[in-house]
């Protein structure tokens, strides 16, 4: 039988690995592991890249997006508004500064409603969260004016979304500081866990610095308590090495989005002419949305949920006070979604092996 992995960083490896290894091998020589050269020359590299003056990088876009609530001065009294459809990190990160996640529900492309977003400003809102959710920038016109109308900081969860453009500007250059990871799982990936942050503001950036180094500014002085959240150098020099071929990978995983839309469109939020999207995920929707994960995985074919439980639905934030149906858009969605393969090796045979599925499984029920 025929089988359509998620994702395939197996085939990752063997098509760089030539290339690579003698990155890692003169990473490793350098003896230099924490810090360094490799460090610095990708932050100049993913800066240029965002548009702006300053890169950090760190050991995860969790952290990227912890430290730049904390930078920014966000803790316990402070409400930051947030997606409640994204990763699990977006409020964690804003509970990890003691500060409380206010949720705003999402739009049929399953980004952030700024008209929500206004409704749940309070006196104790200080920042807004857009999640740039699948690899399509949220609306940043409305939500950068709705925070400059109300003096709150924009702290841009771009984890998904690096290399994405919206009105030609790239994700991560729209807020006070944009967060970004280099999980394995995401477009422009680690060997392992890694994130950064980017920002035009050189305090800062100076203190996202200390923050990830003990709250040091420099080896013996300590201007306040930091932690320890740094990227290696070797995660550094391979995510140096995956930047050259960055752009390959996205119109890779571009040309595989629209060769579902060909048959799908139907199922999936259209792309708007103001958007690059990259395609981190390929997401349609579906009635019965179980029923077809089911009978695409008997022909072989996974998919996955992103995700399948809302974040004001998880356990962990019943202190929060929502319960169902507190946002109806979010909750349809999370029964409704299916992420497909769509990573850079895919053949085109096995996209039209996936949608001979889908349409397969449509015409089916539609039938009965
Ligand atoms: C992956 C992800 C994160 C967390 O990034 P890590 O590097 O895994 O810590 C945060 N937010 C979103 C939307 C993500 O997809």
């Amino acid at each position: 039988m025929r089988r359509i992995p998620f994702v395939d960083l197996k085939a990752q490896f063997a098509e760089e690995r030539e290339a690579l290894m003698p990155v890692v091998e003169s990473c490793l020589a350098t003896g230099a592991w924490v810090g360094g050269e490799a460090v610095e020359r990708l932050e100049t590299d993913l800066a240029a890249r965002c548009g702006r003056a300053h890169a950090v990088a760190l050991n995860s876009g969790t952290d990227a997006l912890i430290l730049g609530l904390k930078a920014l001065g966000i803790g316990p009294g402070d409400e930051v508004i947030t997606a409640p459809n994204s990763f699990i990190a977006s409020a964690g990160a804003i509970i990890a500064v003691g500060a409380v996640p206010v949720f705003a529900d999402v739009r049929p492309d399953q980004n952030i409603d700024p008209d929500a977003v206004a409704a749940a400003i309070t006196p104790r809102t200080r920042a807004i969260m857009p999640v740039h959710l699948t690899g399509r920038v949220a609306d940043m016109d409305a939500v950068t004016a709705i925070a400059a109308r109300h003096n709150l900081a924009v702290v841009e969860d771009a984890a998904q979304s690096f290399g994405a453009r919206y009105r030609g500007r790239p994700a991560g250059s729209f807020g006070h500081v944009g967060c970004f990871s280099a999980h394995p799982l995401k477009n422009l990936n680690a060997a392992g866990d890694a994130g950064f942050a980017v920002t035009d503001d050189a305090a800062l950036a100076e203190r996202l610095r200390r923050l990830r180094s003990h709250g040091l500014a420099d080896r013996n002085s300590a201007p306040e308590w930091g932690l320890v959240s740094r990227m290696d150098a070797l995660q550094a020099a391979i995510l140096s090495f995956r930047l050259t071929r960055l752009a390959d990978v996205i119109e890779r995983r571009r040309a595989n989005a629209a060769l579902y839309r060909r048959h799908l469109a139907a199922f999936n939020a259209p792309c708007r002419d103001h958007e690059f999207n990259t395609f981190h995920l390929f997401v349609i929707q579906a009635d019965d949305r179980d029923g077809l994960r089911s009978f695409l995985a008997e022909q072989g074919i996974a998919t996955a949920i992103h995700y399948p439980i809302p974040i004001h639905l998880q356990p962990a934030a019943a202190g929060l006070g929502y319960g169902p149906g507190a946002f109806p858009e979010c909750e349809r969605q999370a029964a409704r979604i299916l992420s497909l393969p769509i990573h850079q090796f895919l053949p085109p045979e096995d996209i039209d092996f996936v949608c001979d599925g889908i349409i397969r499984f449509m015409a089916a029920q539609g039938a009965s």
